[in-house]
C-alpha cells in the first residue's frame, strides 16, 4: 500500500450500482465516501409501494439463480429468509392464444433447441458469456430482433426464436426484443435459458425496499455520507457542479443514468379492481405478457400481486405500460386510468378497474446503449480518477448493476494501492 491519506470519493447515483460501489469501498478505512442521489430515496429502479401494509415491488425484483453478487449480499445482510422462490402460478403469453399451454410445451427449450441457439444464434457466448461484461462487437450493434433477422434463418425459425426471446426478456419485465442490443442481452438470455425460466427465480417477499434499507443502514454504520436531493449537473475538471453547490473529491464513481444512452420509457401502475380476474378460465394465474402493439400506452405485462405477496395484495395488479409517445409522458393520473380501463377491457372482461393505487414513471427505464459507447467507457475506466458503473456499462439487470459497481470500486482500490 502506497498511500496512507484518507481519500475523498464521490459516488454519483444511489441505485444498486452506486450502493454496491459504496459497500465495497467502505470495507477500506482509507476512504471518506460521499454518495450523492438526486431523489429523496435510495434504490433507483428498485422501488416499492405499499398496499394495505404490504410492501410490493414496482421495479426490478426477479432474482435469477445466476445472480452471484446479489445472493452474496443477501447473505451478508442477513436477508436469506426474505428471499423466496417465485410461486408456481401459470404465466400466459399473448392471451388471445392458448398461450399457457403454448408456453409449457414450446417455450421450454428442448436440448436440441438449446444446442442450436448456443451454436448458431449466440456464437460468442460459449467462450465469452459473462453478462456483467459482455463481449462487444460480435453482434454489430443490432437489436435482438434485427440480429435474429440478419441470420437469414427460415422465417418460421426466426419467428419462433423471436417469441422465445421476447418471452424470456419480458419475463424479466423488459420491453420487447426490438429495443435491446443483442450484445448486452445475449449474455443475459444465455444465462436465463441455461438456468431456467422465471420459476427458477426468487424475489423478496416484502419487496426490494428491504434490501435497499439494509444496504443503507450498513453503509451509514460504516460512515458513508449520503446526500439526498443532490443532483449532478456538470463535471468541471475535478469538481462536480450540483444543485446544492460544488463538490470536490480525489476520486469519482459515476453510477447515474448517462445522457449519451437512450432509454425506453415505462409506467408501472398498481391498480385495484373488483370482480374476478380470469385468464383463459384460470383464476390462479401469475402473470400475463403481451406483444407490443401500435397504441401509445400498450400494456406489456400484468402481474397478479396476490400470487406474489398474499392476501393483503388481493384484488391488485401491477401493469407494466410502455410509453410510445414522449410528448404524452406527463399524462395525468385520471387520463392514465381511463386508458388503463379501456385496455384492460380487452384483456379482462370480468373485472372493473377501480383505482390507480400507485404509479411510477420510469423516465429512464431500459438502457439502450451502443457497443461503441460502452467500449469507450470501458477504455476510460480509471482515467483522471473517474470510474464508471451501471448503465455506463450497458447494464441490463440488478445483478449487472451490483457487479459493475463492485468492479469499479475494486479497480479504484487496485489503481491506488496495488502496484
Ligand atoms: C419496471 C422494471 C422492472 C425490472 N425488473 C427487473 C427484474 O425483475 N430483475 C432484474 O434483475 N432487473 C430488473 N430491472 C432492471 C434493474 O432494476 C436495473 O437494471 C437496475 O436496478 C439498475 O441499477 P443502477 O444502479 O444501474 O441504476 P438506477 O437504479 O437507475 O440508479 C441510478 C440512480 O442515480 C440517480 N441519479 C440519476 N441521475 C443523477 C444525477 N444527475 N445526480 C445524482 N443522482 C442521479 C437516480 O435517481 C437513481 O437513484 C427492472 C427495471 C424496471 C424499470
Amino acid at each position: 500500500m502506497k498511500n496512507r491519506r484518507k481519500r475523498k470519493v464521490i459516488i454519483v447515483g444511489g441505485g444498486l450500482a452506486g450502493l454496491s460501489a459504496a459497500y465495497q469501498l467502505s470495507q477500506h478505512e482509507r476512504f471518506d465516501i460521499h454518495l450523492i442521489e438526486k431523489s429523496n430515496r435510495l434504490g433507483g429502479r428498485v422501488d416499492s409501494c405499499n398496499i394495505n401494509g404490504q410492501v410490493i415491488d414496482v421495479g426490478g425484483f426477479l432474482v435469477y439463480p445466476w445472480y452471484k453478487i446479489y445472493h452474496e449480499l443477501i447473505k451478508e445482510l442477513n436477508l436469506t429468509e426474505e428471499l423466496i422462490k417465485v410461486p408456481m402460478a401459470r404465466d400466459y403469453f399473448a392471451s388471445n392464444q392458448k398461450s399457457c399451454e403454448k408456453y409449457d410445451k414450446e417455450f421450454k427449450l428442448s436440448f436440441k433447441d438449446m444446442v442450436e441457439i448456443f451454436l448458431g444464434v449466440f456464437p460468442n457466448q460459449l467462450t465469452d458469456y459473462d453478462p456483467t461484461e459482455p463481449g462487444l462487437h460480435g453482434y454489430h450493434d443490432l437489436t435482438v430482433k434485427d440480429y435474429l433477422k440478419s441470420l437469414n434463418m427460415d422465417v418460421d425459425k426466426t419467428n419462433y426464436y423471436l417469441s422465445v426471446f421476447d418471452t424470456y426478456l419480458q419475463g424479466y419485465c423488459y420491453g420487447p426484443v426490438s429495443e435491446h442490443k443483442m450484445a448486452f442481452m445475449a449474455a443475459t438470455l444465455f444465462q436465463n435459458i441455461l438456468h431456467g425460466d422465471m420459476h427458477a427465480a426468487s424475489y423478496l417477499r416484502n419487496g426490494g425496499k428491504v434490501f435497499i434499507d439494509a444496504l443503507q443502514k450498513e453503509l451509514e454504520s460504516r460512515g458513508v455520507q449520503i446526500h439526498y436531493n443532490c443532483s449532478l449537473e456538470k463535471i468541471d475538471n475535478k469538481q462536480l457542479v450540483t444543485n446544492l453547490g460544488k463538490m470536490e473529491a480525489d476520486d469519482f464513481i459515476f453510477c447515474h443514468t448517462p445522457e449519451e444512452v437512450s432509454y425506453s420509457k415505462f409506467i408501472t401502475a398498481t391498480v385495484s379492481y373488483s370482480g374476478t380476474a380470469v385468464v383463459e378460465g384460470d383464476t390462479e394465474w401469475g402473470s400475463c405478457f403481451y406483444k407490443e402493439d401500435e397504441q401509445l400506452f400498450p400494456i406489456l405485462s400484468i402481474v397478479n400481486l396476490e400470487k406474489l405477496y398474499g392476501k393483503k395484495a388481493a384484488q391488485h395488479l401491477n401493469l407494466n405500460i410502455k410509453v410510445n409517445d414522449n410528448k404524452s409522458t406527463n399524462i395525468t393520473s385520471p387520463d392514465l386510468l381511463l386508458i388503463i380501463k379501456s385496455e384492460m377491457q380487452q384483456h379482462f372482461r370480468e373485472i372493473t378497474i377501480l383505482e390507480l393505487v400507485n404509479r411510477v414513471d420510469w423516465d429512464k427505464a431500459m438502457p439502450i446503449a451502443t457497443e461503441d459507447f460502452v467500449e469507450s467507457t470501458r477504455g476510460k475506466q480509471g482515467e483522471n480518477n473517474f470510474y464508471y458503473a451501471g448503465d455506463f456499462m450497458g447494464c441490463p439487470s440488478m445483478e449487472t448493476a451490483l457487479y459493475n459497481g463492485k468492479r469499479a470500486a475494486h479497480k479504484l482500490v487496485h489503481d491506488l494501492f496495488v502496484e
